[in-house]
């Protein structure tokens, strides 16, 4: 994977985070406006029945159920203290190169993480199917 891909680091710019918020139920009179979601790093990933997720390009944390009193900022840290993006110091626009790369880096950690993560769930549901399948045959048996 490219570091400097655009595909892959286009998120990191809070413009393209906020063109996400489409549809996104809290407005003016709230604190989790699409404004300050962008600005804490979320980009707004709705399914069907849920028209309130959010999702953070760095580490992937989803949250849903927001409330319009919400803070972006405070949720993403309590719920993702160990987001690299979330503690950073720096404007994106500021940062090395070489600050950008390490970044990038750790994100590619979370993403891994998550795939993962994805992928033993699925294997642990296979699993218990399986074995579901092979107690009722032998049931069936005797
Ligand atoms: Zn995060």
């Amino acid at each position: 994977m490219e570091p400097f891909d655009e595909e892959e680091t286009k998120m990191y710019f809070y413009e393209n985070r906020l063109k996400t918020f489409v549809g996104w139920p809290f407005d003016e009179e709230c604190a989790c406006t699409p404004e300050s979601m962008a600005q804490a790093g979320f980009i707004h990933t709705p399914s069907d029945n849920s028209p309130d997720i959010a999702k953070c390009f760095f580490c992937l944390k989803e949250l849903e159920g927001w409330e319009p009193e919400d803070d972006p900022q405070k949720e993403h840290k309590s719920h993702s203290p160990t987001c690299h993006f979330i503690a950073l110091k720096k404007k994106v626009e500021e940062l090395t190169v070489e600050e950008f790369l390490k970044l990038q880096k750790e994100r590619q950690k979370f993403i891994i993480n998550k795939s993962c993560n994805e992928t033993i769930t699925k294997f642990e549901e296979a699993a218990k199917l399986r074995r579901a399948e092979i107690i009722k045959t032998a049931m069936d048996e005797e």
